[in-house]
């Protein structure tokens, strides 16, 4: 069946005919001090304003956004609220605990899953929640294959049985059609949400607790205790950056750079489109192609759908139009096609967000004591849960709480640094066509293993050990 690009919006879905949708935040126009300064109103600096609202009510909080809540990534990505390690596995086990600190955040991961709906149903923030699951299809013996040595290594990451299962291929298909699914992995601690509710909601519920947030307030500068603006200084005890893909100017181009995803979104399907697929239960859906992609069932009908196209610009530059490439819509658009041939797709919306990756694709959580400076960031594109798992642990380091948390292997983690460029806009361009290439490989000869391309472009990425 013919799938068309049609000509989407190019805003993010989520920004869409919310009614608590409004950018309309005071800028800071004077010097001003606070307790803590959080730069960036994403889910890393609001969920750091709430746990501290919750743990110092006293401390004067100050939230500088540059652009508007929701700007960043936290207000268009794909909603997965996953227990997905934002890094690399064998990164964090050869960390100072080794293995069991491993096992350590992996179960901290999941119950950063549990603490986002938690607090989502205390508080009554409305996010389209449902925990339908995480289910990766393998459209090949090759994909399968790595699902095989995936689901063995969540086990020894501390997953549980009941957590992760492999699936045959009828098992796939009962809960998602997938033409040419020959299995796939299922992991139960994951959710579906409304991206841009939750960030939206959450900046009003610290607004309410008294956090002051401004909006195209932009910082410039930070030094120990004081921050820049264009046109005002903050005076403060604690300065987080909250920055993710946008790190870039604060903490250096070669700490963090931003990778573009992209993502479309189709039209509400009918219930008899949505019959022909399944997918009753709504489990956030991907396959075992090397160029990830993700995709949600949401909650008003349609299929949202992400993917990797062009991902980087020179020099760490960032589209500010949020753009998505025309060539990625089509190709997004084609995966559908592929996977469900019988519906025909049209993508109402079209955009792209960055997201923050560190030279060993890991998070690091660290705050300075001494010039009260801290950051979270490089979350790699798996940043909705982990972001309150950083915030929580942030909060912890801010305050000098000896919890389990500051011991987790992502607290003080220093990766090293990105090549200068034009290499890394070389290297990450070489590791994005191989993974292409591989994908394509693996894809027309029915591939049996996993391509030595891939093998050779996961190293390369540092990705692969
Ligand atoms: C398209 C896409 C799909 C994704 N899908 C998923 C998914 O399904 N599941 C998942 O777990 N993760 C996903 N991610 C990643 C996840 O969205 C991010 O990891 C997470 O939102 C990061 O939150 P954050 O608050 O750290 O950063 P952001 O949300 O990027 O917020 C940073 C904020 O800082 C502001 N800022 C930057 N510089 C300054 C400055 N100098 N002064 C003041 N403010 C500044 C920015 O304007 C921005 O609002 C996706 C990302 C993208 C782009």
């Amino acid at each position: 069946m013919a799938m068309t690009a049609s000509n989407p919006q190019t805003t993010s879905l989520w920004d869409i005919g919310a009614e608590e949708n409004s950018h309309g935040r005071d800028a800071l126009t004077g010097d001003t001090s606070c307790d803590v300064l959080i730069v960036g109103a994403g889910y890393t600096g609001l969920w750091t304003a709430y746990y501290l609202t919750e743990l110092a009510p006293h401390l004067r909080i100050v939230v500088a956004e540059a652009e508007h809540v929701g700007f960043g990534a936290s207000g268009r990505n794909g909603g997965w609220l996953s227990h997905l390690l934002p890094g690399n596995r064998n990164v964090f086990a050869r960390g100072p605990r080794g293995p069991e600190g491993l096992v350590a955040f992996q179960r901290a991961m999941v119950e950063a899953v549990d603490h986002v709906l938690d607090v989502s149903s205390t508080r009554g923030l409305e996010i389209d929640a449902h925990r339908g699951g995480n289910l990766v299809v393998a459209p090949n013996e090759a994909g399968l294959q790595r699902l095989q040595a995936r689901h063995a290594a969540d086990l020894r990451a501390g997953l549980t049985d009941e957590e992760v299962r492999l699936l045959t291929a009828g098992e796939v298909r009962e809960r998602v059609d997938v033409v040419a699914a020959v299995g796939g992995l299922y992991a139960a601690p994951c959710a579906r949400i409304h991206p841009g509710k939750l960030v939206r909601q959450l900046a009003r519920l610290v607004e309410a607790r008294g956090v002051r947030l401004y909006e195209g307030t932009r910082v410039d500068r930070v030094e120990p205790r004081l921050a820049h603006t264009a046109s005002a200084q903050i005076s403060t005890e604690h300065i987080l950056l909250c920055t993710e893909g946008f790190s870039g100017p604060l903490l250096g181009p070669r700490a963090v750079v931003p990778i573009r995803s992209s993502m479309i979104a189709t039209q509400p399907l009918s219930a008899e489109e949505w019959s022909r697929i399944g997918w009753a239960n709504a489990e956030c859906l991907s396959d075992t192609s090397h160029t990830f992609i993700y995709a949600q069932r949401t909650a008003d009908g349609r299929i949202a759908l992400g993917g990797r196209g062009k991902p980087y610009e020179f020099a760490s530059g960032i589209d500010g139009r949020h753009a998505c490439h025309p060539d990625t819509q089509q190709a997004l658009l084609d995966r559908l096609s592929l996977y469900f041939p019988d519906v025909h797709f049209e993508a109402d919306y079209a955009w792209s967000g960055v997201l923050g990756v560190s030279r060993d694709w890991c998070a690091s959580v660290r705050h300075d004591p001494r010039t009260g400076i801290g950051a979270s960031v490089g979350y790699a594109g798996h940043g909705v849960a982990a972001a309150n798992l950083a915030a929580r642990t942030l909060v912890d380091l801010v305050l000098a709480r000896d919890t389990d948390l500051v011991r987790l292997p992502l607290v003080d983690h220093r990766p090293p640094r990105w090549e200068p460029e034009p290499l890394r806009w070389a290297g990450i361009h070489a590791m994005y066509r191989l993974f292409r290439t591989a994908d394509g490989r693996e894809e027309r000869r029915g591939a049996t293993s996993t391509s030595l391309i891939a093998r050779f472009a996961g190293r390369l990425a540092g990705l692969a050990d």
